[in-house]
């Protein structure tokens, strides 16, 4: 790892204000993601910018048809919040499921999103309920999000501070994780709402995606049973020793069963 300097801005403005004066600085969620990064050498910011003080990034609310979740909120604060638990269950449950207990209550939202790894889970949860990512200047629809592996349509010195849920019909998360670091093998997330059936795959491929057969035959019906016989196109996906892409592909007709069933 290399020298950095290290600033703890009070507010989002002054965060910000220290990305634009240090264009090799990187903001610092938990750490969980970033850390590891940088020892292994495969990044090397002048600065960290560290996110944990702002009163900006917190906080869980529903706000009308909207679960509103601060970007600075761990994976445990949302497995845990009697918010989400009650207007999206699927949501807490996912979070809970991710990683350890030290990534958990460190992780945060805004981190797992900017980050954008294409096993993580949380984009899976944006894209199947057509989440809103809200940033220090504007508002960005899922579908425009996620574009490619590590890749979103985030500026550099641009800050998450919340994401915006619709809350759905029906929604729910299954997941075949990694037996050391519990990332997705591959992870399904069906959701039912006002937007229709949205399904998104993440682990199996080279970024989140939405899956189009398996939307077209929930359409139809929305039932486990509508997925028989639902052919998932193996080309594209990922092949490396944890699995082929042949076997991701039966994992994702698989999980998209489960959580259709999952849904009740
Ligand atoms: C052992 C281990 C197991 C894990 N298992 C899983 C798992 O099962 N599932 C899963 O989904 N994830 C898993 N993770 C990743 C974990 O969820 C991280 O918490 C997450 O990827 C990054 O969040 P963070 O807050 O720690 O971000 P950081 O590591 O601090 O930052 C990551 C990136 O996001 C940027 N960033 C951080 N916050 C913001 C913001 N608000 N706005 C803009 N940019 C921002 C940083 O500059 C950096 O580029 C695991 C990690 C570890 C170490």
């Amino acid at each position: 790892m290399q020298n950095f300097g290290f600033q703890k801005p009070r507010d989002l403005a002054a965060a910000v204000a220290a990305a634009k004066k240090a264009p090799e600085g990187k903001y610092l969620g938990g750490g969980q993601s970033l850390l590891p990064v940088m020892k292994l050498g495969l990044a090397a910011p002048s600065e960290l910018i560290a996110l944990s003080g702002l009163a900006e990034l917190k906080g869980v609310r529903v706000e009308g048809k909207e679960l509103v979740i601060g970007a600075g909120t761990t994976h445990a604060e949302v497995a845990a919040s009697a918010e989400v638990k009650k207007a999206i269950p699927a949501l807490a449950d996912l979070a809970g499921h991710i990683g350890d207990p030290q990534v958990r209550n460190r992780g945060t939202l805004g981190g797992s999103l900017a980050h954008d790894d294409p096993s993580a889970d949380y984009p899976a949860a944006v894209l199947a309920l057509g989440a809103t990512v809200v940033t220090d200047r504007r508002r960005i629809a899922a579908d425009a999000f996620f574009q490619g592996m590590f890749q979103t349509a985030l500026a550099p010195d641009e800050v998450i501070t919340a994401v915006r849920f619709p809350l759905p019909e029906k929604a729910a998360y299954a997941k075949f994780p990694h037996p050391a670091s519990k990332f997705a093998l591959v992870g399904v997330f069906v959701a039912r709402g006002a937007g229709g059936v949205r399904v998104a795959v993440t682990g199996a491929g080279p970024s989140v995606h939405r899956s189009a057969p398996l939307e077209k035959a929930l359409a139809a019906r929305f039932a486990p049973e509508a997925l028989a016989g639902v052919a998932v196109p193996a080309g594209g996906l990922q092949n490396d020793p944890f699995g082929s892409a042949e076997y991701r592909a039966h994992l994702v007709a698989v999980m998209a069963r489960r959580a259709v069933a999952a849904c009740g």
